[in-house]
């Protein structure tokens, strides 16, 4: 009898495991069956929002690999519309629910992966359910989402909460020719961002007609013959043909925290670096797992696709009897609206001080391009920088262009614990189409590095 090795989730980490386990170990040697309550398996939910927007026009380009594909290439039985209810970790099985027939049963295992990514936060709200309100989680919300849009047009759009997920639905629901009001309960869009630079965003979404309503908090949603009609506030009342909730998301461990598998302190299920949890045979991955952050040396949830395919592959590896593991994250993330790049990574100004360190920040603007370059843009860097060490510590950038991209020389900065001193003659490329002669990175190393000497001078403890 060949071993058994179930995963639970159809998406990005299981998926990923699953394949990567495939290329160790054939089928004569281990069974693989992956249990997906979707109607889809790996697909790109980080693509829902150009979806919805019209810029992808076609859903199938979104599904990198379908069950059929799954059993003929790989040969992995993903089975959607299947939900695993339970884990006995002694008897070594899953309760599975088959959702097309509602039937329930055992399926046995040797080793397990779970793979439940991520539970949309949804409060309690009057009217919440009312057809028109949806979440953005899964592909077939997005599925929804856009056929309502497709077929009912909407006039006016609500999105509550103004995390990427929020933005970038704002912008989709935008382009599609709705008039779109966005309700946040914190001072600011994007709260991964600093006060400053999430006050910049505001400003910027609003100058492209997106309307803000910033500390209001909401409280109910009306209803009209079952429709959602409006989003009602602690402040006022917004008319709409269609509300998306983009309130967050916590990891997805109901199942295995009721199997007693240990859950970390940001809430992530605890795994090590080989991705294994703390029971025998059983790995996780993706946005159910917990991350460990290489700078602040904590546990963190940050639920991103990214991590979520690295950590499927290492476990895999793993599973399929190599070695490899997952070195951490250091929560760099990028995302737009509408014409504005917004990115960052490392510890924003709250989370530098909470991991304890002493640090100096320094915001400059420069260009996208030479000055004298046609089209060339403003760009914001802020950085946040360790006391006299130097070492950057963070990073947030807003431009029209190139922000998404630079942010990734700060991320390779923080991953190998560089100073900006050791940043500030870095060989980045020049030429004006590209960049100015000093590049904004560059400028911002300079700018910051000469505060922590200045600081030096005041205080050489
Ligand atoms: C709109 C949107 C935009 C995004 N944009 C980006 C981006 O630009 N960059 C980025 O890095 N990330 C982005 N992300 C995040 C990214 O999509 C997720 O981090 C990634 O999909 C996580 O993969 P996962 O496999 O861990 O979880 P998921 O993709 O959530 O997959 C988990 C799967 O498990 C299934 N499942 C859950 N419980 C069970 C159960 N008990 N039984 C059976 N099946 C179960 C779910 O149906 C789901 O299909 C975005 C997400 C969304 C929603």
């Amino acid at each position: 009898m060949p071993e058994r090795l179930v995963i639970v989730g159809g998406d990005a980490a299981g998926m990923s495991a699953a394949a990567q386990t495939r290329r160790r170990r054939d089928a004569s040697e281990l069974e693989i069956v992956a249990f997906e309550r979707g109607p889809y398996t790996s697909y790109s939910a980080c693509g829902i929002p150009y979806y919805v927007g019209d810029t992808v026009k076609e859903l199938e380009t979104l599904i990198v690999r379908s069950p059929d594909e799954f059993r003929k290439r790989n040969d992995i039985d993903a089975l959607i519309h299947h939900e695993v209810t339970a884990i006995d970790l002694d008897a070594r099985k899953v309760t599975v629910r088959d959702l097309e027939s509602s039937t329930e049963r055992a399926e046995g295992f040797d080793q397990l992966v779970v793979a439940t990514g991520a539970t949309p936060i949804k409060p309690n709200w009057p009217g919440i359910d009312s057809a028109g309100v949806f979440g953005v989680q899964v592909l077939e919300e997005g599925v929804a989402i856009r056929r309502w849009v497709d077929d009912e047009k909407p006039a006016r759009a609500v999105v509550i909460g103004s995390g990427y997920i929020g933005i970038e639905m704002a912008e989709a629901l935008k382009m599609r020719g709705v008039d779109v009001a966005l309700v946040e309960r914190a001072p600011q869009p994007l709260t991964t961002l600093d006060e400053d630079m999430g006050a910049v965003v505001a400003e910027q979404m609003r100058a492209m007609g997106i309307e803000l309503f910033l500390e209001e908090k909401v409280t109910g949603i009306e209803q009209s013959n079952g429709r959602a009609s409006a989003v009602v506030t602690d402040e006022r009342t917004l008319p709409a043909d269609i509300v998306v909730l983009g309130i967050g998301v916590r990891p997805n461990t109901e199942i295995a925290e009721a199997a007693g598998i240990e859950i970390g302190t940001s809430g992530g299920i605890k795994v090590d670096r080989q991705m294994r949890t703390s029971a025998d045979g059983v790995w996780s991955a993706g946005d159910c797992a917990e991350k460990f952050h290489r700078v602040s040396r904590k546990g963190v949830a940050i639920p991103l696709g990214t991590h979520a395919n690295k950590e499927g592959r290492v476990a895999g590896i793993n599973i399929g009897g190599g070695y490899e593991t997952f070195p951490g994250v250091v929560g760099t993330a990028t995302s737009k609206v509408c014409d504005i790049e917004v990115a960052r990574t490392g510890l924003k100004v709250t989370e530098a001080a909470e991991a304890g360190f002493r640090f100096v920040t320094d915001t400059s603007d420069s260009t996208t391009r030479a000055g004298y370059f046609p089209d060339t843009r403003p760009i914001k860097t802020k950085l946040v920088v360790e006391c006299q060490s130097g070492r950057l510590l963070g990073a947030q950038i807003i431009g029209e262009e190139g922000a998404a991209k630079r942010i990734d020389v700060f991320a390779t900065a923080l991953w190998n614990q560089m100073s900006v001193a050791e940043m500030l003659n870095l060989d980045l490329s020049y030429a004006p189409p590209f960049a100015p002669v000093w590049d904004p990175v560059l400028i911002a190393a300079r700018k910051a590095w000469h505060l922590v000497e200045e600081t030096m001078l005041v205080d050489p403890e």
